[in-house]
């Protein structure tokens, strides 16, 4: 029997990249894999329509490609309960009790969500959704009674305001239906992925990702254009690796930090051009890559079983999260017949 309970999401506004990988699927699929907990993964479709409800067809698109990454990065549906957030109502009903519970003010002085509203440039006219989704996200956790949750950097104000709408259910309605979750992030340093243009996070909707599926041509070309050391003009030049993606990278996915370590030196000192630390980074992205990208091809040809993987967990999924919604039912005192 598992001791623990582990739920996360991805939005499905694209595929999925490697920021994707460090920050959430690569803890989820060790996870998965030791035995002491329970897997739920879930496809934020309803998640994804808050900012993109006038552009349907983005997330219906996406929701396979989607699907086709947890595969190929080794998430098992015989291991891992893989579902579609749409399908499961009793979400839907476990927000509105959360809804009650959270104040308006509280929901924006969320960080990442003033983050994201800005990058989004919706001005005043944030959707009443998306302002919300936290509360969502936290319906989402709590439906499976979730205590770990692998994400990246960026959801810890996700994780605090869940365990705060946790213990205002439990306080309000005195019983321990709900559980809080944590988070489980990436060892330090490695909690948030930058983009190939500097900034800050790898997001699918700032454009600036590597692809679990790019091509190795693909890989080559956003490698070579990332952004390093402006600075750094002649080879002699001494360089900046603070700050530097390709060094940031290398310190994320080299397992050969001591060569990482003597690189960024003689970076540093001048002598070593950026083409050469690019194409070093290069062969060692394409040696995590190149498994992924051939194991999303076996599993692309068969559209349709990955669907049918997706129905079965949906169907699943719907089990454990009607059982919560009873106990939530229950203990607001809404079960009168
Ligand atoms: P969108 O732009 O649509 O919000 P996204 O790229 O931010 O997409 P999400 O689907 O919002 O991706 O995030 C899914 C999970 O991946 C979350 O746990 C998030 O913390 C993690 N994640 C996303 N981007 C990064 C990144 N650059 N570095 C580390 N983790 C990340
Ligand atoms: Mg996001």
């Amino acid at each position: 029997m598992a001791q623990h309970i582990m739920l996360t999401a991805d939005r499905p506004t694209g595929k999925l990249h490697i920021g994707h990988y460090i920050g959430s699927l690569k803890s989820r699929v060790e996870l998965q894999n030791n035995g002491e907990y329970q897997n739920f993964v879930m496809i934020a479709d309803m998640q994804a329509l808050t900012d993109n409800a006038r552009n349907p067809e983005k997330i219906q698109n996406s929701l396979l490609q989607v699907a086709l990454d947890y595969l190929a990065v080794g998430l098992d549906p015989n291991k891992s309960t893989i579902f579609v957030q749409s399908q499961i109502p009793a979400l839907n009903e476990l927000t509105m009790y959360y809804l009650d519970l959270v104040t308006l003010s509280r929901l924006e002085r969320n960080p990442t969500v003033k983050t994201e509203i800005q990058q989004k440039q919706f001005g005043e006219s944030v959707p009443a959704g998306f302002l919300i989704y936290p509360v969502s996200q936290t319906a989402d956790i709590t439906a499976f009674k979730a205590d770990t949750v692998p994400v990246g950097d960026d959801q810890e104000p996700m994780m605090e305001q869940a365990r705060e709408i946790v213990r205002a259910f439990n306080n309000t309605y005195q019983c321990s239906v709900l559980v809080e979750p944590q988070g489980y992030f990436p060892p330090k340093g490695q909690g948030r992925l930058p983009g190939l243009d500097g900034n800050a996070k790898m997001s699918k909707s700032l454009n600036n990702a590597i692809y679990l599926a790019d091509s190795a041509d693909e890989l080559h070309r956003k490698v070579m254009q990332m952004y390093t050391d402006p600075h750094h003009i002649h080879v002699n030049d001494p360089g900046q690796v603070e700050g530097n993606t390709v060094f940031e990278y290398l310190d994320v996915f080299d397992p050969d930090q001591k060569h990482v370590a003597e690189l960024k030196a003689q970076y540093q000192h001048g002598g070593l051009g950026d083409v050469t630390v690019k194409k070093y980074l290069e062969e060692v992205l394409d040696a995590v890559l190149a498994p992924i990208r051939n194991r999303r091809a076996e599993y692309a040809k068969d559209l349709g079983e990955v669907a049918r993987m997706l129905q079965k967990g949906s169907a699943k999924a719907n089990i454990t999260a009607n059982q919560t919604l009873e106990e939530v039912r229950a203990a607001v005192g809404v079960n009168y017949f």
